[in-house]
């Protein structure tokens, strides 16, 4: 691949073409350095022309720990014993939420392992109508794993817009490899279909850098983003957690460089094949690289942070991977080193706004 051939690509899908899966794992492998500038730079530019040089903010709270699934890769999975499992209480994930409204992020992501039983999703039905009394009440965003189509409904009636539920692998023989036999891609598509059918605005993402996985995986990731019409998407590199069967995987330098620098690349093509959908910056960028990790990552396009804004004393015992940063500091000090590491991209926090994806109100209206 010459660099004008890739720059032929590049610039067919920034203006509007609709690349094959081909054209998206050519744009996930730009031949030298230059050529990946070019994409981040790209990338940017469109993510400036739909969203201005704002960034969406979410509040985010992990409000409990207590996970039924096994997933291979999870620090929090039910098998591992090491976690002390937690819940926070109503009036903590209260004063969470009015905390994130409080600092003008005008959205919250409350976020948990899966539990489908009826205990768990009517106390979260319950939350939701609480959080909606709040003063300023924050747009919510859910994460809490497969459910029925009657309970997804429940918590839009309740007042949920969100859902985030990652596939992380479109590619059913790496989902196979990195989960046990009892969560099948089947019902993790199945359950994406019905989240989108409840009236959510639909997340999903995936890992990068899994073993065994290649850029033509990566492809077919952004190839599912697209056929499934996905309004959020929240990736991410792999980070094995020690206590986890993943967690002997590969994690030495120029793997771990492998890793962050597909995730950027990643998140410059899902923007430039789909647009004007919400992608996050995430947190698993930051370990990587503490100063700038989530920087690079709006830089290469995304338009979302999700800064914690849960009780600190839960934060050690919410690891889906090892290295989270940030485990002693509070939503204050977490804010203020976002609004200065913000300042210095030339980024802007768009202060207590739900953050729709454009992208939501073009497939609901069209
Ligand atoms: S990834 Fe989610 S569903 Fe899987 S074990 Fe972890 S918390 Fe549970």
């Amino acid at each position: 691949m010459t660099t004008e051939q890739y720059c032929d690509i590049l610039n067919f899908t920034a203006s509007g073409g609709k690349p094959d899966i081909t054209q998206i794992e050519v744009l996930l492998s730009p031949p030298d350095a230059e050529c990946e500038q070019k994409l981040f730079d790209t990338a940017l530019k469109l993510k400036r022309e739909i969203f201005g040089n704002l960034v969406n903010l979410r509040g985010l709270i992990e409000f409990s720990n207590i996970c039924s699934c096994d997933c291979l890769y999870c620090g929090i999975r039910k098998s591992n014993p090491k976690v002390k499992r937690y819940q926070m209480s109503d009036e903590e994930i209260l004063h969470s939420a009015k905390l994130a409204s409080d600092f003008g992020y005008g959205a919250v992501v409350l976020q948990s392992g899966e539990r489908s039983d009826r205990h768990f999703t009517g106390r979260v039905t319950q939350l939701l109508n609480k959080i909606a009394e709040l003063p300023s009440p924050p747009a919510v965003t859910l994460s809490c794993g497969e459910q029925s189509l009657e309970v997804y409904k429940e918590w839009v009636a309740a007042g949920a817009k969100r859902y985030l539920l990652r596939i992380e692998s479109a590619t059913e023989e790496i989902f196979r490899r990195i989960h046990p036999e009892s969560t099948t891609f089947a019902n993790r598509k199945a359950a994406l279909l019905r989240i989108r059918e409840a009236g959510f605005q639909t997340g999903t993402g995936v890992m990068i850098g899994l073993p065994g996985q290649t850029l033509h995986h990566l492809a077919r990731d952004i190839e599912f983003f697209r056929d499934m019409d996905i309004d959020m998407i929240g990736m991410g590199p792999f980070l094995p957690q020690s206590d986890t069967p993943m967690g002997d995987a590969p994690d030495d330098e120029q793997t771990v460089a492998r890793r962050f620098s597909w995730s950027l690349r990643m998140i410059a093509v899902t923007r430039l094949v789909l647009k004007d959908v919400n992608i996050a910056s995430t947190t698993a960028l930051q370990t990587i690289d503490p100063e700038n990790g989530r920087e690079r990552g709006l830089l290469a396009g995304a338009n979302v942070i999700m800064p914690n804004v849960g009780d600190i004393s839960y934060r050690r015992d919410y690891q889906l991977y090892n290295g989270k940063p940030a485990l002693d500091e509070n939503g204050r000090e977490i804010r203020e080193k976002l609004l200065e590491s913000l300042r210095k991209i030339g980024e802007v926090p768009r202060w207590d706004a739900s953050g729709d994806p454009p992208h939501f109100a073009r497939r609901t209206n069209s």
